[in-house]
């Protein structure tokens, strides 16, 4: 890089990259010497608070409340789910409808309690319309929110739910058929993908139900082993 002005706007796009990320984290003051990090719990909060009225993408439009997450801060599993649907937009907590129901048996099934164990969120914050799939502007407005709560949480097994989370946190067009039963490294996690609720309750197959199983006790491996040191 020969000209020095091109260096100094790669730099200050650089800081401002690295402040965005600061207040998605929902650090409020900018601290120049020793930046105090947040307790997980208040910075998701201080996310979750700054999103209420969120206007960034046309969901907005017909969306009763931003549905942004649900559970424990200093959980070391994340559950990834697509969007909110009717249930969800009413109350403004992810996976309350039936969807919501199965997973909280499917998680209990190896152990986990959804409250206590569990953060889950969704890759758009607001229900498309008719449970559509959210749109490319529509993840793309929505997904440093979700990296906001990655990164705060630094969770460290991330079970993805279907095609569409898999997909969008992979950043491949892979069907979950193919994706699922495998491990894969996501930013300083260990993600997991398996199939949606809402697909298993569409396809109640035992043969779904058996692949969803396997994968709930990967998922539960990765969990233990990283409890116990394991790196990521
Ligand atoms: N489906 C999702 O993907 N997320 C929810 O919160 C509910 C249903």
């Amino acid at each position: 890089m020969s000209d020095p002005r091109e260096a100094v706007a790669l730099a200050l796009r650089g800081l401002a990259d690295t402040l965005r990320h600061h207040r998605d984290l929902g650090l409020r003051d900018l601290a120049l010497a020793a930046v105090p990090f947040p307790d997980p719990g208040d910075a998701l909060a201080e996310q979750q608070r700054a999103r209420q009225g969120c206007q960034l993408c046309k969901l907005c439009k017909s969306r009763t409340n931003v549905a942004f997450g649900s559970g424990s801060a200093r959980a070391r599993l994340m559950v990834v789910g697509e969007g909110p649907g009717e249930e969800e937009d009413k109350q403004g907590v992810p996976f309350v409808g039936r969807a919501g129901q199965l997973l909280t048996k499917m998680l209990a099934s190896v152990g986990f309690d959804r409250e206590r164990d569990c953060y889950i969120a969704n890759v758009v914050k607001c229900r498309p319309e008719r449970n559509r799939n959210p749109e490319p502007d529509e993840v793309a407005a929505c997904s440093p929110f979700l990296m906001a709560q990655i990164d705060t949480i630094r969770p460290h097994v991330i079970l993805a739910l279907g095609n569409f989370a898999a997909q969008t946190l992979l950043g491949t067009k892979e069907g979950i058929t193919r994706l699922r039963g495998k491990t894969y490294q996501y930013r300083a996690s260990v993600l997991v993908p398996t199939f949606h609720p809402a697909f298993l309750l569409r396809n109640p197959g035992p043969e779904f139900r058996r692949m969803a199983w396997d994968d709930l006790k990967l998922a539960r491996r990765e969990y233990d082993r990283l409890a116990d040191g394991g790196s990521r």
